[in-house]
């Protein structure tokens, strides 16, 4: 394939930071680059308390530890997300209770959450698509009318905001992703954001295998030992290592990535005033941190689109099928139907998008698009 869909892009200091947590000794969790880490998160974004863990997944699983689900707890999860959003919480026997997306970005529908509501819910888990902010303020409130905890699945939008506050200090919880499809990356990598303060302490222990090392690491207790539940949730020295190479070129790469983001909105924006295609919309709430240009097909004619760019040698993808129609869950599911999901599921269209990507290649994909629908 000519165009790939992503490509990492490396800033050129990841692999002499790696050599240098090697040289250091400590190639384990929480070293040197882990603590620059999770500095650069607290000092950048204000963080009351992060912790870098292996995935995303990772932290949405030490999520659901921390909130203490239980059999039968629900959860209401957006239908269209990926499966780790919702598996995370199935793993400790929670129900999960999907939501539709809304009508203007494939984001959870504020509006439909209330209903879905029982003496069982515990949480909300939301998920800024595309790193576009969910509509918070109505989210949180309906969780604080109703005494439930939420969650930020912030795999997709480091370095975005919500009316002035940055994504994943908003809910109790919140999680990040570090893998390779995303703005900024360590192959796989993650991290949770603390902040309710009430979980700060258990989340280190349930990272460290149930145990109170970090505090004992800190030189806080002499002794330590095994006292809750937990896993092995945290990096090697050396994914921080690269991690830390990305993220003090965050400015750069979000640079870059707006500029290619704009050029596909530009250019693509004639097909949407002609009604063929829809393009992304950020709220007025809402900032757009570049994660991903995605456009709307109409009915059936994606796979068409998807045909005609690879025979140029370009690869555009689709992007998640709704949860609740899943071969894991179909039979969970309450029977609600879902049609905002299923139409983003059927006609959510990703395009290349990564650092590297050419001002040429660019124009070549527009042109191909615009070829498609004349
Ligand atoms: C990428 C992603 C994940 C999973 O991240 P990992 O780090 O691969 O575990 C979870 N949720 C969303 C919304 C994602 O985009």
């Amino acid at each position: 394939m000519k165009i790939p869909f992503n490509k990492p892009y490396l800033t050129g200091k990841e692999t002499s930071y790696i050599e240098q947590a090697v040289r250091s000794g400590k190639i384990s969790g929480d070293g040197i680059f882990t603590k620059k880490c999770h500095e650069f998160f607290e000092q950048r974004y204000g963080f009351r308390k992060v912790l870098l863990t292996n995935s995303c997944t990772d932290a949405l699983e030490m999520a659901a530890i921390l909130l203490d689900i239980k059999d039968g707890d629900e959860v209401i999860v957006p239908s269209y997300t990926f499966v780790s959003t919702a598996n995370a919480f199935v793993l400790r026997g929670a129900n999960i209770v999907f939501a539709d997306s809304n009508d203007q970005n494939p984001n959870i529908d504020a509006d439909s959450i209330e209903p879905l509501i029982t003496s069982k819910t515990k949480a909300i888990v939301v998920v800024h698509y595309a790193g576009i902010a969910c509509d918070m303020d109505k989210i949180k409130a309906i969780a604080e009318k109703h005494g439930l905890y939420v969650i930020e699945d912030a795999a997709q939008s480091i370095d975005s905001y919500y009316e002035g506050k940055v994504l994943g200090s908003i809910g109790d919880l919140a999680t990040f992703s570090f893998h390779e499809t995303k703005n900024v990356i360590s192959g796989e990598g993650g991290m949770l954001a603390i902040n309710n303060k009430s979980f700060a302490e258990r989340a280190e222990i349930i990272r460290e295998k149930g145990t109170n090392r970090s505090a004992f690491f800190r030189g806080e207790i002499d002794k330590y030992g095994w006292v809750d539940i937990g896993s092995s949730f945290l990096p090697p020295d050396i994914v921080a290592a690269f991690l830390y190479a990305q993220l003090e070129n965050i400015e750069n790469i979000q640079n870059r990535r707006k500029e290619i983001w704009q050029r596909y909105y530009t250019g693509l924006k004639e097909l949407e005033e002609n009604c063929l295609i829809k393009l992304p919309q950020i709220p007025h709430y809402a900032t757009n941190n570049a994660h991903m240009f995605y456009i709307l097909c109409g009915e059936n004619e994606r796979d068409d689109l998807i045909q005609h760019l690879k025979k140029k040698e370009i690869l555009a993808v689709f992007h998640y099928l709704s949860l609740h129609k899943s071969r894991f869950y179909h039979d969970k599911h309450d029977g609600r139907v879902l049609p905002n999901a299923d139409s983003y599921s059927e006609n959510l269209l990703r395009l290349p998008f990564f650092y590297e990507l050419e001002e040429n290649d660019q124009h070549m994909i527009i042109r191909e698009i615009k070829d498609f629908y004349s």
